[in-house]
């Protein structure tokens, strides 16, 4: 299957291209050219099949024509190695727990997929990642990579500005992941990052590649779960007039979902959940899109004022705002609606909801009509933001084990200015 840019100015990429350059040239995110339905018979005995049965017939609808079978399965097996259980939270409202993964947020399942994707296609050559974080992103991507054969990650981090939970989790790993700790902040390590894959000579000397989240592998995988929380729901008997909802930023989650809508997955409609950073909200009122800075919430993942995930959502509706309106509703939340959601759930129910996810179960609350049941994404632990959530609930946060194996670790990295000849200097000095 061929791959198109949503600008229109770039020709058709290969999967391999287009995982491996990430963006099109024209600047434009690829599309796969067909999005198949999948069979009625998958979904009457979606309810029999386990998470890796619904993910392999999901991963061969996009990938089948281009990765073998076996290896194909191989790498939804690797990725897929937690589960993503549906648990109910009150009455008609389900969390969808992607959080059990290595690094305790959905962006494992994207990372991990995509790190073995290119493992698959990588041809002799040692391959480079770069990727600039101010948080979760260098995680998820150096913990996905971890231990992938014939790939090398770099992870530049803003020093002083990552919190000591986020640093710990790609400082650690040693092995293939190095984590170079600029002297900056985060707008700096991704001009560096920029600059590197603009450079000619680097790129002469060392095949470099991003793993930034607009990247095929990495959005297209997620849609596995969406599948997954349905047949989870159907065997409850939950899944009529099923309503999910994701709480998004870059729009590259709750994108997934409407590709698996696309597919055929029974979903009556979509929530899309935003904090302050509101402006899909305000085009699904307006029908005017206009990007924004973003602005700074507490649950920080979503602060996105321009989100490039939503060239691929108009692209899939054909530019019509009508139609996006009819799959996709929208919600904003302030921080102090997100304090009062994770504060009431926890205390009514005992589930104690990240910020992200509370919006999330914030707007089924608020939006379901009678007769539907609500799912949510729970994109992260909320461990993963302990101080903010300790002191909604005034009570101690439980940090999992394995995020407290992170903090054992002994942290490795690699002061450097953030001057690009410097990076340079240091990349050449590595491709030696
Ligand atoms: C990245 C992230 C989001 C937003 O997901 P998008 O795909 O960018 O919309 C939501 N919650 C958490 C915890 C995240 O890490």
């Amino acid at each position: 299957m061929m791959y198109y840019s949503t600008n229109g100015k770039a020709p058709l990429a290969s999967l391999e291209k287009a995982v491996v350059k990430g963006l099109a040239e024209d600047r434009g995110l690829y599309m796969p050219e067909r999005i198949q339905r999948l069979p009625g018979t998958f979904f009457d005995s979606i309810q029999d099949m386990d998470f890796h049965e619904v993910a392999c017939a999901v991963a061969d609808a996009f990938f089948g024509e281009d990765v073998d079978r076996d290896a194909l399965h191989a790498i939804v097996r690797d990725t897929l190695s937690f589960d993503c259980p549906a648990v109910k939270v009150e009455d008609g409202i389900f969390a969808l727990e992607l959080f059990h993964g290595p690094t305790l947020a959905f962006k494992d399942v994207g990372a991990r997929f995509m790190a073995r994707l290119l493992g698959h296609f990588r041809s002799g050559e040692r391959l480079n990642v770069l990727v600039a974080t101010s948080g979760d992103t260098g995680s998820a991507v150096a913990n996905g990579f971890l231990g992938v054969d014939g790939i090398d990650v770099f992870v530049l981090y803003p020093k002083g500005k990552v919190s000591p939970i986020q640093e710990c989790q790609f400082t650690t790993l040693g092995r293939n992941i190095t984590a170079l700790e600029i002297d900056g902040v985060f707008d700096d390590c991704q001009a560096l990052v920029k600059n590197a894959f603009m450079d000619p000579e680097l790129n002469a000397r060392m095949k470099l590649t991003s793993a930034n989240s607009i990247n095929v592998a990495r959005f297209l995988p997620q849609s596995f779960y969406y599948f997954w929380g349905y047949a989870q729901m159907k065997r409850m008997g939950m899944a009529d007039k099923l309503v999910v909802c994701t709480p998004s930023g870059n729009f590259g989650n709750i994108c997934a979902g409407l590709f698996a809508k696309r597919m055929g997955l029974p979903v009556e409609r979509f929530i899309a959940a935003n904090n302050a950073n509101s402006v899909f909200y305000d085009y699904l009122r307006t029908g005017v899109y206009s990007p924004r800075p973003s602005v700074q919430t507490i649950a920080n993942a979503m602060d996105v004022g321009d989100p490039s995930n939503f060239a691929r959502i108009i692209d899939l509706y054909g530019h019509s705002w009508e139609a996006v309106c009819r799959d996709i509703s929208g919600t904003t939340y302030s921080d102090a609606q997100i304090a009062e959601t994770i504060r009431d759930v926890y205390n009514r129910t005992g589930y104690l909801c990240d910020p992200h996810g509370a919006c999330g179960f914030r707007a089924l609350s608020e939006g379901l009509r009678p007769g539907e049941t609500g799912l949510f994404c729970e994109t992260a632990h909320p461990a993963k933001f302990k101080d903010t959530v300790e002191s909604i609930i005034g009570a101690p946060v439980a940090i999992p084990e394995k995020l407290q194996a992170f903090m054992r670790g002994t942290k490795e990295s690699t002061p450097l200015p953030k001057d690009f000849p410097s990076f340079k200097d240091y990349l050449t000095k590595k491709s030696n």
